[in-house]
């Protein structure tokens, strides 16, 4: 691969020279240079490889011609708009040969681009053998489980019938017993629903239904759900009506109605009684950005990047209402970040937290 020829005060010598090209040569990453007309200039060994072409092979070709997926195309186009920025989006992993699964990284300079191209065949392989046993151990819980819950219900129905005919008496820590068993097995078969939802999310995250979805029925949806809750734990919900109306995107209605489901259920389940969750929308010529409000008990700022990461829990000990999984937020991330979109808290403890979700308006949306 021949070194890029800037000012002749930054050409390193001959023999610099030699060794930078060696060290580039012997690189496992994937390096190519573009011109303007994205027209490969250069190319090291560890790209033709990548690419499953013969040594030498690459130079003088277009994107097009090396990639053979005109994504890769838009992907460079934009590192090269960004001006010096990077690109490396949801589409830019490229699959060549049989099995190889490739991501490709773009830089814009001032004469082009340079590529970066990574093997993630075997990081891709091991995810799927993860989610794929997550989702296994998932379906082969959740049968046992309904059981055991089913029994629960039956031996509760039976001790009441029994109670006081022939002699048998039922104590108030049998009832104790079996409703904490009934309680418990409930959270049970909530961290298998959740892992398996989030095993399916990881496994594909194509397999979003995208159509255009009225933000207004979705977020009407979410609060109703939560209504039972949040009157049982004394929280006041509310819907902040858009000045300009709701808009309409372009998403997956039931991932996005999950989601919000999510942060509501945290929203009022960290809250005190008496507190005030609030939901609103706001847009942005190109996004929405919705946002869940609570003045309960916030998140430390030393926790505030960990609560995404799944069954991460700030404190396990201070959950009103019942435990949680600690995977209501990552499967949210998932959803936003499947969408092409992202999610952050602004926290502070004692006083409260927001959530907010920014999704690309997309095509067909107003
Ligand atoms: P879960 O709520 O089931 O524990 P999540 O993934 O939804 O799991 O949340 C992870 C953790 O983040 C929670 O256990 C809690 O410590 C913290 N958290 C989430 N939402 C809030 C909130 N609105 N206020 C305070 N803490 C929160």
């Amino acid at each position: 691969m021949s070194l890029p020829r800037g000012d002749p005060r930054n050409t390193p010598p001959a023999s610099e020279a030699t060794d930078l090209q060696q060290l580039i040569d012997e690189a496992s990453l994937g390096l190519l240079r573009l011109d303007r007309r994205l027209i490969i200039q250069a190319a090291n060994a560890a790209a033709h490889r990548l690419l499953e072409r013969r040594p030498g092979t690459l130079v003088g070709r277009t994107a097009m011609e090396a990639f053979v997926d005109h994504r890769m195309e838009d992907v460079i186009r934009r590192a090269m708009a960004a001006d010096g920025g990077s690109a490396a989006s949801a589409g830019s992993e490229l699959r060549v040969g049989r099995d190889r699964v490739v991501v490709l990284r773009a830089r814009g300079t001032a004469g082009g681009a340079w590529i970066a191209l990574e093997d993630v065949t075997e990081l891709r392989r091991l995810q799927r053998i993860r989610a794929e046993f997550i989702d296994n151990l998932s379906h082969e819980l959740r049968t046992p489980l309904s059981t055991i819950r089913l029994l629960t219900e039956t031996l509760a129905a039976d001790m009441e019938r029994v109670d006081g005919t022939q002699g048998a008496t039922v104590t108030p820590r049998m009832r104790d017993r079996v409703a904490k068993i009934d309680v418990e097995t409930g959270h049970l078969v909530q961290m298998v629903t959740e892992l398996l939802d989030l095993a399916r999310m990881e496994q594909a995250s194509t397999d979003l239904t995208l159509a255009r979805v009225s933000l207004e029925r979705v977020m009407r949806g979410a609060v109703e759900r939560l209504r039972a809750f949040a009157e049982r734990q004394g929280v006041v919900l509310e819907l902040e009506e858009p000045a300009g109306g709701y808009p309409t995107i372009n998403a997956d209605e039931e991932r996005i109605g999950q989601l919000l489901v999510n942060l509501l259920h945290n929203a009022v389940k960290f809250s005190s009684p008496g507190g005030a969750v609030s939901a609103r929308v706001a847009s942005a010529p190109r996004s929405v950005t919705i946002s869940v409000e609570d003045h309960g008990i916030g998140i430390p700022r030393a926790d505030l990047d960990r609560v995404f990461e799944r069954f991460y829990k700030v404190d396990k000990a201070r959950t009103r209402g019942g435990g949680g999984t600690g995977l209501g937020l990552s499967i949210a991330r998932h959803i936003a970040e499947g969408h092409g979109g992202r999610i952050w808290v602004e926290s502070e403890e004692g006083r409260g937290s927001t959530f907010s979700v920014e999704i690309p308006m997309g095509e067909g949306g107003a």
